[in-house]
């Protein structure tokens, strides 16, 4: 789970959310380098449902809210290891910014306008729904919530001409209602920031990921990717 990929401002809050294009590239060159195979989400979610039997070693990379940033430090490294990757647009909010937490970030983040989003779609990024305004779905009305959800998936088809396959719940939050609703929405799988790893038999609406963050050091990275370090830290905390 990526954010921004560029440098952090001085003046920017919630530092964790970028992570720099030097650490981004090692993190490519690893992924290679330790044999893991780059595949795009249907294949993990296909994988969560029993099938996709080559499921070892399998790495999804998935970018939330947009960012503008990623055209230019993320993708061209994407495009040099040809990885797959799910760029999760807030589809009312199209080349403006991150309206929902820029006040509380100190910092305006560029968010990509539809050309460019048209043009990573047609160039091998899976663009998936990000709700229309980045609200809390499990802390606003039911209504509201199926609007958001329904109502991005049609914006995003409608302007992309294809299929939209993939839901990031903002923030994580989610109730039982907005689960039904992307469901009923038509999606083939959604992405919660539960930790861990995908296995075999997992909901394939409430998939789980590993946040990679400013202070992830090339020794954290591995040790996410090769140890049980994310499946501890998503287990529920005792009391
Ligand atoms: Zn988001």
């Amino acid at each position: 789970m990526y954010h921004n990929i560029g440098i952090p401002p001085k003046e920017a809050k919630l530092r964790g959310l970028y992570v720099t294009p030097r650490m981004f590239r090692f993190q490519m060159w690893y992924l290679k380098q330790a044999g893991f195979q780059v595949v795009s989400l249907k294949e993990i979610v296909d994988f969560a449902k029993g099938g996709n039997a080559r499921g070892k070693n399998l790495i999804s990379l998935t970018f939330d809210d947009g960012y503008l940033d990623f055209c230019d430090n993320a993708f061209p490294v994407l495009k040099k290891y040809g990885y797959p990757a799910t760029v999760f647009v807030v589809s009312g909010l199209a080349g403006r910014h991150n309206l929902w937490d820029a006040d509380g970030l100190g910092v305006k983040k560029a968010l990509m306008d539809w050309e460019k989003i048209r043009f990573l779609d047609e160039n091998g990024i899976t663009i998936g729904a990000h709700t229309q305004t980045h609200p809390k779905l499990g802390s606003i009305a039911t209504d509201d919530a199926g609007r958001e959800i329904f109502g991005s998936k049609a914006q995003i088809e409608k302007q992309t001409g294809g299929r939209v396959d993939f839901f990031c719940y903002p923030y994580g939050d989610f109730n039982g209602a907005a689960v039904q609703a992307v469901k009923e929405a038509g999606f083939l799988g959604a992405v919660s920031v539960g930790r861990g790893f995908v296995f075999r038999g997992d909901d394939p609406f409430t998939l789980k990921r590993i946040p990679v963050r400013l202070n992830t050091w090339p020794l954290s990275f591995i040790c996410k990717l090769h140890s049980d370090y994310e499946i501890k830290k998503g287990r529920p905390r005792q009391a």
